[in-house]
């Protein structure tokens, strides 16, 4: 299985931020190179430069939201086959950011998932409760229906490409945590529940861990059995942080 740690930037870093920090990234993974796929995701205006000081490399990067159809009259929307022809090679979609402030259901999160292996770049589906989900127990009939609505009946193609990122909403920028326990619980329903989608072939679906990881609770989360890596917000805009989640994945990898 392959162990993957991807920095979702969101909405920070102007370019020559952006630019400084994929540096120091790429310096400290020359310096101490590493098994883990490393994946940066800054706003869509830093991909083409991101992905041409990458290039050379083996640092991914990851555009944070793509358009559902291929073109058209969409103001201000991006679609996949942009992305591609940019050198983008992964793109998050269905971040909780998204579901809530612009109101992105599991059916166009699908479609944007199909639009992205249409084009070869591999989708981070991000799926996870909200606390008010979780305090009344729903947390895993919100993740199973979130799983089928987005994922079921896709192309055979889009199974094997496909990363899910475990997010539980309570956990974002919140500086809460899941617990090891609550990760592998709902990281292993998670691998049952896409088996039950994809058939034998979710048993190589990366499946990643968001929601305030940083290093210091880092190598409990990726000691999980389930737990292929972390999607990184916060922890992800130092390098000094960034590159220590690496080295933890790598330490729990070997
Ligand atoms: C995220 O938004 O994908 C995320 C995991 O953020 P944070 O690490 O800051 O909680």
């Amino acid at each position: 299985m392959r162990t993957i740690i991807a920095g979702n930037w969101k909405m920070h870093k102007d370019r020559r931020a952006a630019a400084d920090l994929l540096a120091e990234v790429v310096s400290g993974l020359r310096s101490s190179p590493s098994r883990v796929e490393v994946i940066v995701a800054p706003a869509f205006p830093f991909l083409e430069m991101a992905a041409a000081m990458v290039a050379e490399e083996g640092v991914r990067v990851a555009a944070q939201n793509c358009h559902q159809e291929p073109q058209g009259a969409y103001t201000g929307e991006v679609s996949a086959a942009m992305l591609h022809s940019i050198g983008v090679d992964h793109c998050i979609v269905g971040h909780s950011e998204r579901r809530q402030y612009y109101g992105e259901s599991d059916d166009v999160v699908g479609r944007k998932v199909a639009a992205l292996v249409a084009q070869g770049i591999t989708p981070i589906y991000c799926c996870g409760e909200s606390l008010e989900e979780r305090d009344r127990e729903a947390q895993f009939d919100v993740v199973a229906t979130q799983l089928h609505a987005a994922l079921a009946g896709q192309d055979h193609q889009v199974y094997g490409r496909l990363v899910v990122a475990y997010e539980p909403v309570w956990a974002i920028g919140t500086g809460r945590t899941a617990t090891a326990a609550q990760a592998q619980e709902m990281h292993a329903f998670i691998r049952s529940e896409l088996v039950t989608v994809a058939g034998e072939e979710a048993h190589d679906i990366p499946i990643l861990y968001g929601g305030s990881c940083k290093p210091e609770n880092a190598p409990e989360l990726f000691a999980c059995t389930d737990v292929n890596g972390g999607l990184i917000g916060g922890a992800s805009l130092e390098a000094s942080s960034f590159l220590e989640l690496v080295r933890i994945a790598e330490t729990v990898m070997a």
